[in-house]
């Protein structure tokens, strides 16, 4: 609906099953032994038919949110052979488990029900394992890449910068946007040159694109290009 009354619009379409699940985890989940576990290749089927979804409904670029291992591969396959060989895919290839998700979690309802996202989602103490999973997607065919959240994780998106050459993206999480919002509603900081400040900051770091909530807010006041 959104590309027929606004086909100038470019969509991007966030591929997870964590929406969708009533245990609000982001793959499919098996009982082994009475232990309930994320199982990561049963995953990758459903994320490559739900990308397939998204392309035939009009999205201009497909992006993986899962953090399951191989499915950027998954739904290269899928996109190519279902006819979109030139959909690229832009991979939340570095996604770390971040206590600033918070706010959306509340939103959409889905903190897990059982356990944490910890065991595909990435340890924020591990930068080198930022270089390892990146280099995997890229391998795998991702056109773009991206750091989910931004500003805790400049360095990381600094190294990804100096190693690579596609497009790298900066995702200004939930908790990131509420930080400065209720910190200038309680008068502390002046909201609009906060936030380009943490803008300039990600720009500065690698960042080319920015995912933010302040975008209709502030998009207006950055120096076009
Ligand atoms: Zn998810």
């Amino acid at each position: 609906m959104l590309k027929e009354k606004l086909p100038e619009l470019l969509l991007i379409t966030d591929v997870c099953l964590c929406d969708y699940t009533d245990h609000g985890h982001c793959g499919v989940v098996v009982e082994d032994g009475g232990e309930k576990r994320i199982e990561n290749d049963a995953s990758l089927e459903v994320l490559s038919r739900i990308a397939g979804s998204m392309a035939r409904a009009g999205a201009d670029i497909i992006a993986p949110s899962d953090m399951m291992d191989g499915r950027v591969a998954a739904i290269r396959d899928e996109l190519d052979a279902a006819g979109f060989k030139q959909l690229p895919i832009m991979s939340y290839a570095v996604k770390y488990a971040s206590s600033f998700y918070g706010p959306f979690r509340d939103a959409l309802e889905s903190t897990p029900k059982f356990g944490d996202r910890r065991s595909y989602q990435m340890n924020p103490a591990n930068g080198r394992e930022a270089i390892r999973e990146a280099e995997q997607d890229l391998a795998e065919g991702a056109d773009m890449l991206m750091v989910k959240p931004a500003l805790p994780y400049l360095d990381v998106l600094h190294a990804l910068r100096e190693k690579f050459s596609v497009p790298l993206a900066a995702y200004q999480v939930s908790g990131e946007y509420s930080a400065l919002r209720l910190a200038a509603q309680a008068g502390i900081l002046d909201e609009k040159a906060a936030v380009l400040e943490t803008w300039t900051a990600m720009a500065r770091a690698g960042a080319d694109i920015l995912v933010t909530y302040f975008a209709k807010d502030y998009a207006a006041a950055l120096p076009s290009s």
